[in-house]
């Protein structure tokens, strides 16, 4: 039997965009469980804001943070460590952009040039970011514990955003604009992210094909929508879908996010059932 696997995004995906509750998605959760098919989180989370909601998920499969800056696979998850990766305390970790310290490095040879014109989320610190983000401080705590990306709110004008990003590009960085703040990290996507994790599942299984699906609502979750054997676009409560260029293979949801998300994942298992 070809071995099944999910790659799911979180926000406005696997968890409701306004309550994070994942309630409509506990049967479809259930069933992953009981067929033994492995739930990925993907997602721009830090580590430590995934593995606080693994513990509520009940979930010890492997996940995605930061964009698909680095996989985090369980020490022993597999019978061998992976290749190309490093353990990380009890982890093995493959890591797709540098440290968060050289992008901070970066910004700050552009200090002086855009000085008052951006604040980083390492200047507003916690309670800054709980001001910036309505998060709660303990929430923003584990949102600034970030290993991979420096994340910034823009204070200047756009030509200098332009310009600004054009610098950072010049610098090897990959700024990635969000709702709230632009990202600066490594050339890295949730795309490669998955490719990489699906080839070490293949390698630990000793499987030639592996079925997997990938799920999300945004922009930033296409190149993992288009990696994937099957894409699950999950309609969002405030913006469109985003566009997927493929056309095989491809669903999205009548529900929004996480009651969109267990219609989507039942569909893809009663195919996947067939065709076995
Ligand atoms: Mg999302």
């Amino acid at each position: 039997m070809t071995p099944r696997l999910v790659f799911t995004d979180l926000d406005g995906s696997l968890l409701d965009h306004d309550t994070y509750s994942f309630e409509p998605a506990l049967p479809v959760l259930a069933i992953l469980r009981e067929q033994g098919i492995p739930l990925i989180p993907v997602t721009s989370k830090t580590r430590a804001e995934v593995e606080r909601l693994r513990q509520h998920l009940d979930n010890a499969d492997p996940f995605i943070v930061e964009n698909g800056a680095a996989v985090m696979i369980p020490v022993g998850y597999f019978a061998q460590q992976p290749a190309d990766t490093e353990v990380r305390g009890s982890y093995w970790v493959h890591e797709l952009s540098a440290p968060r310290e050289v992008w901070q490095a970066q910004l700050q040879t552009l200090r002086s040039d855009y000085a008052g014109q951006f604040e980083t989320f390492a200047d507003m610190g916690p309670s800054g970011i709980a001001q910036g983000t309505g998060l709660a401080l303990a929430d923003a705590e584990l949102a600034n514990c970030r290993e991979y990306s420096e994340p910034l709110r823009w204070l200047g004008s756009v030509e200098d955003r332009s310009e600004f990003i054009e610098r950072l590009r010049h610098a090897g960085a990959t700024p990635l604009q969000g709702g709230r703040f632009l990202s600066v990290a490594g050339a890295c996507d949730k795309g490669r992210a998955l490719r990489w994790l699906r080839g070490a599942y293949q390698q630990a299984l000793q499987a030639s094909t592996v079925d997997d699906l990938a799920a999300g609502d945004s922009g930033n979750d296409v190149a993992m929508l288009e990696a994937a054997g099957t894409a699950l676009v999950i309609r969002s409560p405030v913006h469109d879908f985003p566009v997927v260029k493929r056309v095989n293979q491809l669903m999205h949801s009548r529900a929004f996010g996480p009651a969109g998300w267990a219609e989507g994942v039942l569909q893809w298992l009663a195919i996947a059932d067939h065709n076995d």
